[in-house]
């Protein structure tokens, strides 16, 4: 899969090093050196989105929410230092070896939280720089799908009918587009954990959980992922597209 948390990746590796490095620091200090994930800004302001999705939610989602599965993450592997090396891609593709299940939970749910929210916040832009499908992908999306329209209606579908808290998400699997989602924090980097397993090479994602819209939209789901096609961030799916299909 591509990369999609390299700064990540290098922090781990750095800080793993430094951790080396700290060793003979009081425990303290040595579980501050170690935090391995930190909160990516958003590349826009807050009501950036408005309408489509309120400045309040955006507010809410990414600092209060996403921070929270960062924090919950850098928590339980404070005292796991072997875990903590490892790149989120990895550790999130090998959560079976971990026998801990209580351990493989927390990172399952909090590692996937930020893995998600961080893929998530790149596929959104402000409506007048939302571009539109590179010409490869909207020749994909026609030959699959027949439509433009056909395709929102199978990922809507998709969206709305994931009982609970999920995501839907568009992928590349064995060339082809593909419509599918997960429950939770679950997502197509969990080999091996997610029942649907080898989801495929996501493009696109769609935030479910009712944090996501509640505020502006309550039960009201449909109109949320309706409203949120006017902000997909389509250069950046069309490269995700471009670079799955190499
Ligand atoms: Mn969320």
């Amino acid at each position: 899969m591509k990369p999609t948390s390299s700064l990540d990746r290098r922090e781990f590796v750095k800080l793993g090093t430094l951790a080396t490095a700290a060793s003979l620091l009081p425990a303290a200090a040595r579980a501050a050196e170690t935090t391995a994930l930190t909160l990516p800004p958003l590349a826009f302001a807050f009501d950036a989105l408005e309408p489509h999705i309120d400045a309040k939610t955006m507010e809410i989602h990414h600092d209060k929410h996403h921070a929270a599965y960062i924090k919950n993450f850098n928590t339980a592997l404070e005292t796991k230092p072997d875990l903590a090396k490892q790149p989120l891609d990895q550790l999130l593709a090998n959560l079976p070896a971990i026998p801990d299940e209580a351990l493989r939970n927390t990172l399952r749910n909090n590692g996937g939280g930020h893995w998600n929210h961080d893929f998530f916040w790149k596929t959104l832009s402000p409506a007048d720089k939302s571009g539109k499908p590179s010409d490869m992908l909207a020749a994909a999306i026609q030959a699959t799908f027949t439509s433009d329209e056909a395709f929102k209606k199978a990922f809507g579908e998709a969206a709305t009918k994931r009982f609970g808290s999920g995501w839907a998400w568009l992928v590349v699997k064995d060339g082809k587009l593909k419509v599918t989602s997960t429950p939770n924090q679950d997502n197509p980097a969990m080999k091996g954990i997610v029942p649907d397993a080898d989801l495929g090479t996501p493009i696109l994602a769609l935030d479910v959980w009712e944090h996501a819209y509640y505020l502006h939209y309550q039960n009201r789901r449909p109109d949320y992922i309706a409203a949120w096609w006017n902000v997909v961030n389509w250069p950046v799916v069309s490269e995700r597209y471009a670079v799955a299909m190499v």
